[in-house]
């Protein structure tokens, strides 16, 4: 028996320690913007160097210490920000920084302004890290920082998911339903969620009707259950292409979020952002994602593509000067070959030529020079990077490049990616050293390497 015991000690993997969590209550007054939290952190890992991150409009009533005493903080005055929070530490008793302890406590409450989107009522923009409401729905994710999140300044990692137990009570709202990432939605006003695997605390609540099936739930959007089923068909094709590419399977439940912006669009335009497992879409219309045999739409294929391959290449590779390219030029690369897969080589044959003409007046540093995260800006990310691993694959195949994909997904666990992991990864994938060095010359760090990718996606392309 004892031996036993000792054999299953022994198996456990060593890193069994639980992941941070957090517990607590958050209340929500849909009609005035208004959100009052109390969170207790626990497990937190011993951050050497940290901040704790919370939005700006979240104002700080106390932290306390696992001894319920009152702990002084630094940040509240002449603060530091990071993205959209302001970054706090806490401190001794001699007003030096405080080793981050492994649990404390926080209250805080913020205001927030309510959109009134049928009365015209905008903001001038709209993104993942606005804190929404519109006067039917609040939509929180987690780049909003609406919860604690810790900054690892070191290694430049951002501490966002957790192990959750929080009570979530909604006041003013009508035929209210509850979500937080990672559990079913609720219609209620008042619900207990807990997650035992960490998840980011991404948050939708309010006015609106949910629909379910085996592979997830959609939020918020007037479809019957034969479009909901087509939707779910259309997104079992892209995972089940997705995790053949990466080897690696897309097993959990999907939740699609469709929300209102608040900001005024055009018609018919639509946004989307990604907090695995859930993806939340402006104005998705079925009527426009789905042809009449049900298929989604090339358009389509591409977006949820690129969404759920963030799946993969998601928020934990935001880390280091590179990445915007590990996590939109990767996710975008990878929705090329799920369109191709898909059937749609002609509209990707349309999408490689408008990207190289897109890109064709405008300059770029060789990412080998890159030395600042917002020099890889928005068309360098979506547009320029992703025709580069295209050239990659035209170079070296579809089975290599997964392989060096693959590589790059295992080092990311642990580390920071870095141009040096690349060509780590590249040498893993069996790629020849000379004909990379050629390539990498040629279509990454040459000063002229955008027009060589233009050249090359036209040769090929046109
Ligand atoms: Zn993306």
């Amino acid at each position: 028996m004892k031996k036993t015991i000792a054999s299953l000690l022994l198996a456990l993997p060593f890193n069994i320690i639980l992941a941070q969590s957090i517990k607590g209550t958050v209340e929500i007054d849909m009609k005035d913007g208004l959100i009052n939290c109390s969170f207790q952190l626990n497990d937190i890992p011993p951050i050497k160097n940290y901040k704790i991150l919370l939005n700006k409009g979240m104002n700080i009533k106390n932290f306390k210490d696992s001894d319920q005493a009152i702990v002084w903080y630094d940040g509240h005055y002449d603060g530091e920000m990071k993205g959209e929070a302001l970054a706090y530490t806490l401190l001794d008793n001699e007003g030096k920084i405080k080793q981050l302890p492994s649990s404390f406590q926080v209250d805080y409450k913020g205001a927030f302004p309510v959109y009134f989107d049928s009365a015209e009522d905008y903001g001038p923009f709209d993104y993942k890290g606005i804190i929404a409401f519109n006067g039917k729905t609040l939509r929180a994710a987690d780049q909003s920082k609406w919860y604690p999140v810790l900054y690892d300044v070191d290694s430049d990692k951002l501490v966002d998911k957790y192990r959750y137990e929080i009570t979530i009570k909604v006041k003013n709202a009508d035929n209210n339903s509850i979500f937080i990432n990672g559990n079913a939605p609720q219609k209620t006003m008042a619900h207990q969620f807990t997650s035992a695997k960490p998840s980011t605390l991404l948050l939708f609540v309010g006015n609106y009707n949910f629909v379910s099936n085996e592979a997830g739930y959609i939020l918020n959007l007037a479809a019957d259950q034969k479009t909901v089923a087509a939707i779910f068909d259309n997104i079992d094709l892209i995972k089940a292409k997705l995790a053949k590419n990466l080897d690696s399977k897309f097993t959990d439940k999907i939740y699609i979020i469709n929300h209102k912006a608040v900001n005024k669009r055009k018609p018919g335009s639509s946004w989307a952002f990604n907090d695995y497992p859930a993806f939340a879409f402006t104005d998705l219309d079925p009527a426009k994602l789905m042809d009449e045999k049900g298929q989604f739409t090339s358009e389509y294929i591409k977006f949820f593509g690129h969404e759920l391959a963030h799946n993969y290449f998601g928020a934990s590779m935001l880390s280091g000067k590179l990445s915007w390219f590990w996590l939109e030029s990767f996710a975008e690369y990878l929705s090329f070959n799920v369109t191709e897969d898909a059937g749609f080589k002609d509209y990707l044959k349309e999408v490689l030529l408008r990207g190289a003409k897109y890109v064709e007046n405008q300059n770029f540093i060789p990412l080998t020079e890159i030395s600042e995260v917002a020099q890889i800006n928005v068309s360098y990310r979506y547009v320029l990077a992703p025709l580069m691993l295209k050239c990659f694959e035209d170079t070296f195949g579809r089975d290599k490049t997964n392989h060096v994909l693959k590589s790059l997904l295992e080092y990311a666990k642990t580390q920071t990616l870095t141009l040096e992991l690349f060509d780590k990864a590249v040498e893993a994938s069996g790629i020849g050293a000379t004909d990379f060095q050629k390539f990498k010359q040629q279509f990454i760090a040459d000063k002229d390497f955008k027009q060589h990718i233009i050249a090359h996606i036209r040769k090929h392309y046109s």
